[in-house]
């Protein structure tokens, strides 16, 4: 045989021997461009194919009846009320307003006999606006976005009986993105935005011309996209070409489409009209995983956010029935209780979904909340309400901290994540930073005490992809961690109003995933699993010796810089709301340890809890949504503040308090909240001496301050014109022309204040940054500095308990800041300071005011407080990402110290700071226009103190600030010795740099409520602790009076960890007491939560 084959050699027999004409070389850019026409809008569309992809329609009052009915003034009636009201006829043309007000539409649809057979019948509705469908019996169906953007609802076979069929249309008068005029969506909304109905159909789709839009769509991209010196993107240029040539010589039948497909498959492969695509068992190194990201508020107020919720998840539980390879993964609990409270329908779908696996609950948190600002305890708190929202909902913890949006993260979380059950976190948001690329994809993200968990940064570089060809391929290209790892997670669907992903972005994927099996060079892409098998995999990988980069500290997020300081009222109620909470928890515990007759309020703490944590929502808290909002959570503060001191009073009535005006029944006490004796200046109202020495450990001596340090004064001179001393026996202070001009320790015997600077200088600085306005403050601002110049400075207390002046400045014609500038009497060695308190007229535009401390302390690194611990940061620009930080977050304080002295600036309610150099400047107000145009105008009252100290950073900073923060209480008490060892019970002894941060009852204690999590058989006093320093440390944790029985280390979560054995052990509390108690060793920066389980 092998001498026959050996004879047929040499050229083809059917190979042509004469050439049949020249045949010219395929100019790749214009063969390339003409793909584009084929899809478009522009004046070839009637020739191509999108007009082929609607096959039939009908539409008017013949098929779709409309009535309607307005509820009035802006009200969001529910289905019930609404439908209960009469409906008057309208029809498409019309339109309806204004912003923000909502409208209800019957409809009344017949599918014409001429539709009835046909293969795939939609509604489409579009007024430009989101909408929400629901049945004639009151279901949620599904939901829409408007202007051109999901408009569109499969119709169920039943309705093609030829017989009429009711359905509602709840249109909401907002965009995805509000009510912004024009195009720009972060200006403030119009009032008076009309919406025109200007689509009501019923339409048939021929659905082979809607796959082939698909199939071209994405092989257009690859020849667009590939490489231009690959035969990959030749390849799709060729076939994309061969589709139009054979679609024009068909004319675009349907035969012609059906020719187009099959020459598609040449590049698509034979699967991609279904699910099955995936099926094939090549390593796809691309998880994709449907999301909509919903802004819990934004350019939207709340009431939207909780019918955005309902549209977008009732809609993802839809597509998934008719894509089955689609898993949608959705974060913050308080969206689910939202829906499971005001769309239970929607919810129990969801539910069922969640049983299958198939929708996701991920994150963990209450909210996807802001980590700079919220306090430690906050933080923990977040994932406590969210972890236990979706144990007893789902049978379920989240295993990923879910936090794609947050502007910037902050040094312990990933120490706070591990302790609420996560060990993985993902999130997106640094490839905004406008001056430094981060480096990595995917890495170890380590926290202050060690504890890491495991980051991932979609490559793609966002969390709201469109699916695209592009996405797909920058999961490689853009992946910064190829060394370590090469998958990737692709977080597809649109975010806000738009509702999650859609049918496109999954037609569009299938083909994605076909291109790299029948083509290859596109990564290949799977969907069916979830984040937790992403993770999954890659934890598996480390255990087999994979080495990933770490990143240590917090995740700098070089934008956003102006949310530390923007909507100062908010910032300051969750300042005070966190005080206020620590203080009924703690008072609470102890009454319901006391009085068995008390009711430790769990239910309306977890209530306040919530609002506290929904009002930290990642626009809210940082303020940079609009108006609406900010009146909403004015109201939920409001709420919180009022329940939180009645809620205080109680238990305080429970351990025998009185009002400290009824002075007849009782002695007038102080009453501490803070874990360490306190002595302070307080004064009470009603008394007649103004000010009283306040001192103790739990309970504390009130005291006529005279009677009790004869020899403690402060002091005020006028030493010549405008000039003012002040002083006590730790500090002389000179106020010149208002600010402080000297500042003189005379212990240390040293001057705070370099010569011929000024401190407590306030300045101006122009603040237009370059688009986000609410957001941002631009590095340029600090070239516009201004300093503010006093008008009148006046004497307004002369000692001997206090001295103060007041600073009179002008900012402007509408504007202005009254500073008073107090120094106390210092009591023996208790920590002095200079207190500013000011109260603020402020009606300026695109303004920074920020107040100046030069200080004569040489450090390159500044200290901040940061939750559970103390982030340092750079003092100097030399690179940029020093200078990056050029504004920063703190929390109650900031220190520069250098080895044997340093200066701590304390505040009440502010969190943003810089230090350059030897100047520390603390931000206070902003006046962005966008997205609120009328930000922080108005009246504040802003508190801050400088603390010169002797000796580097220390614990007296630590505790100073919290005091400075924690108003004692005052009240009147019978007995005073009697509740005493009780309110001094708790404490730590042998290691001064451990905070004693939250004490609170069990959350599933046997006298707790429950909320459908098992209820343990004892009850529990939970205390929170933390090292503040940054060192080991062995302490003993005692208990005083309390009746403990057994001590468990435990998880934030409150799982029980180890046993730990108790010890009878000598600790000098009040100066005398033993004590039973544990001995407890906490690890650098380590946050250690015990549960102390009680004798009864
Ligand atoms: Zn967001």
């Amino acid at each position: 045989m092998g001498g026959e084959t050996h004879l047929k050699m040499g050229p083809s027999p059917t190979y042509p021997k004469l050439a049949a004409g020249p045949v010219g070389k395929k100019i790749h850019n214009i063969y390339a461009d003409r793909l584009r026409m084929f899809m478009s809008d522009g004046q070839y569309r009637e020739q191509n194919l999108p007009p082929k992809i609607i096959d039939a329609s009908a539409s008017g009052a013949e098929w779709i009846k409309l009535s309607v009915y307005s509820p009035p003034d802006l009200s969001r009636p529910t289905f019930k009320e609404a439908t209960s009201h009469d409906f008057t006829p309208t029809s498409v043309g019309k339109a309806f307003g204004p912003s923000w007000s909502t409208h209800w539409f019957r409809i009344q649809l017949t599918v014409p006999k001429e539709l009835k057979d046909k293969e795939h019948l939609e509604f489409r509705w579009d007024a430009n606006n989101e909408g929400l469908i629901w049945t004639e019996s009151g279901d949620v169906i599904h939901g829409l976005t408007g202007g051109g953007e999901r408009v569109e609802w499969v119709l169920p076979e039943s309705y093609r009986d030829g017989k009429e069929h009711v359905f509602y249309i709840e249109m909401a008068c907002n965009k995805m993105f509000g009510n912004a005029p024009g195009g720009d969506s972060i200006q403030p909304p119009s009032s008076d935005t009309y919406f025109q109905l200007h689509t009501a159909d019923i339409v048939a789709i021929n659905l082979e011309a809607r796959g082939l839009y698909f199939d071209f769509w994405e092989i257009g991209d690859a020849s667009r996209e590939f490489p231009g010196d690959s035969w990959e993107s030749h390849k799709a240029g060729v076939i994309g070409n061969s589709i139009m040539d054979t679609f024009i010589a068909g004319n675009g039948s349907n035969e012609a489409i059906k020719e187009c497909r099959k020459i598609a498959r040449k590049y698509l492969g034979d699967k991609v009209d279904s699910e099955k695509v995936y099926g094939g068992d090549q390593e796809a190194i691309v998880s994709g995983i449907g999301h909509c990201h919903i802004d819990t508020c934004w350019l939207w107020p709340w009431a939207e956010t909780k019918r955005k919720v309902a549209r977008s998840w009732s809609n993802q539980c839809d597509l998934i029935d008719r894509y089955p390879e689609l898993r949608f993964c959705a974060s913050q609990a308080q969206q689910y209780k939202w829906l499971e409270t005001l769309y239970p329908g929607v919810f129990d779908r969801v539910k069922q979904k969640v049983k299958e696996g198939t929708f996701q609950p991920i994150g963990g948190s209450w909210v996807e909340h802001d980590t700079n600002m919220p306090s430690g305890e906050s933080l923990v708190r977040q994932f406590v309400a969210g972890q236990r929202f979706f144990e007893s909902r789902f049978g379920q913890r989240c295993k990923t901290f879910w936090l794609p949006d947050t502007f910037g993260y902050s040094t312990q979380l990933p120490q706070i994540c591990q302790l609420a059950g996560m060990s993985r976190f993902f999130t997106q948001k640094l490839s905004w930073n406008n001056i430094n690329n981060f480096p990595h994809t995917t890495f170890n993200w380590v926290a202050l005490d060690g504890s890491q968990v495991i980051c991932h940064m979609a490559p793609s570089e966002t969390y709201t992809a469109e699916a695209n060809f592009g996405d797909v391929k920058r999961s490689v290209t853009q992946h910064k961690s190829l060394d370590q790892d090469h998958t990737s997670l692709l977080v597809f669907g649109k975010g806000d109003g738009g509702g999650g992903p859609t049918y496109q972005h999954i037609e569009k994927l299938r083909r994605c995933r076909g291109i790299s099996d029948k083509v290859g060079l596109l990564p290949r892409l799977k969907l069916g699993g979830s984040v937790d098998d992403f993770f999954d995999k890659l934890e598996k990988k480390i255990e087999d010796g994979t080495d990933l980069v770490t990143w240590y500290g917090e995740l700098y997020f070089e934008l956003h810089r102006g949310t530390y300081t923007t909507q100062a009222n908010n910032k300051r109620n969750n300042r005070y709301s966190e005080i206020l909470l620590h203080d009924l928890e703690y008072l609470g515990t102890l009454a319901s340890i006391k009085d068995s007759e008390y009711k430790y309020p769990k239910s309306e703490i977890d209530e306040m809890w919530e609002n506290v944590l929904l009002c930290q929502f990642h626009d809210c808290l940082p303020g940079s949504s609009i108006e609406m909002c900010y009146d909403d959570s004015d109201e939920l503060y409001a709420k919180v503040f009022a329940t939180g001191e009645k809620l205080l009073k109680g238990a305080m009535k429970a351990l025998g308090f009185g009002h400290p005006k009824e002075t007849t029944t009782g002695k007038l006490i102080g009453l501490n909240t803070l874990p360490w004796s306190r002595t302070e200046l307080v004064k009470p109202a009603n008394v007649l001496e103004p000010y009283h020495l306040v001192n103790g450990d739990g309970i504390l001596d009130v005291r006529p301050m005279l009677s009790a340090y004869p020899a403690t004064s402060a002091s005020i001179k006028e030493t010549s014109q405008g000039v003012y001393e002040l002083s006590n026996s730790q500090f002389k202070v000179e106020v010149s022309d208002g600010v402080i001009t000297s500042l003189y320790d005379l212990a240390a015997k040293r001057e705070v204040i370099p010569k011929g600077k000024k401190g407590n200088q306030l300045v101006i600085f122009d603040d237009k940054p370059l688009y986000w306005q609410a957001w941002d403050v631009e590095v340029y601002h600090l070239d516009s500095r201004k300093e503010l110049h006093a008008a009148k400075t006046s004497i307004t207390e002369s000692g001997p308990h206090r001295a103060s002046v007041e600073v009179e400045t002008k900012i402007s014609e509408h504007s202005w800041i009254k500073t008073t500038i107090s120094l106390a009497a210092a009591i023996g060695d208790n920590p002095s300071y200079v207190e500013m308190s000011s109260e603020v007229e402020w009606r300026e535009t695109m303004k920074f005011l920020k107040v100046e401390f030069p200080v004569d302390i040489v450090n390159q690194e500044a200290s901040y407080e940061t939750q559970f611990g103390i982030v340092r940061r750079p003092t100097h620009y030399n690179t940029t990402w020093d200078m990056a930080k050029f504004e920063v977050c703190c929390h109650k304080w900031a220190d520069l110290s250098e080895a044997g002295y340093g200066v701590s600036i304390l505040n009440e309610s502010k969190y943003g700071f810089a230090t350059c150099g030897d100047l520390m400047r603390l931000s206070l107000l902003r006046a962005p226009k966008a997205p609120d145009a009328h930000a922080d105008m108005g009246r504040h009252h802003i508190r801050y103190a400088i603390l010169p100290h002797t000796g580097p950073l220390s614990t007296l900073t630590i505790r100073t600030a919290r005091a400075f923060n924690s108003p004692l209480h005052l009240g009147t008490h019978a007995s005073p010795a009697s509740i005493a060892p009780l309110l001094s019970s708790l404490r730590i002894s042998g290691a001064d740099n451990l905070v004693l941060d939250t004490v609170k009852r069990g959350e599933d204690d046997k006298d707790m409520p429950s909320i459908g999590l098992p209820l343990r058989k004892d009850r529990s006093v939970i205390v929170r602790m933390y090292d503040a320093m940054g060192g080991k440390s062995r302490g003993v944790l005692s208990w005083g009076v309390l009746d403990v029985k057994r001590v468990e280390k435990c998880n934030v979560l409150e799982d029980d960890g180890e046993e730990i054995s108790i010890v009878e052990t000598e600790v000098l509390v009040d100066g005398e007491r033993t004590s039973k108690g544990v001995e407890i060793e906490v690890r650098a920066f380590e946050v250690a939560t015990y549960r102390l389980v009680l004798a009864d």
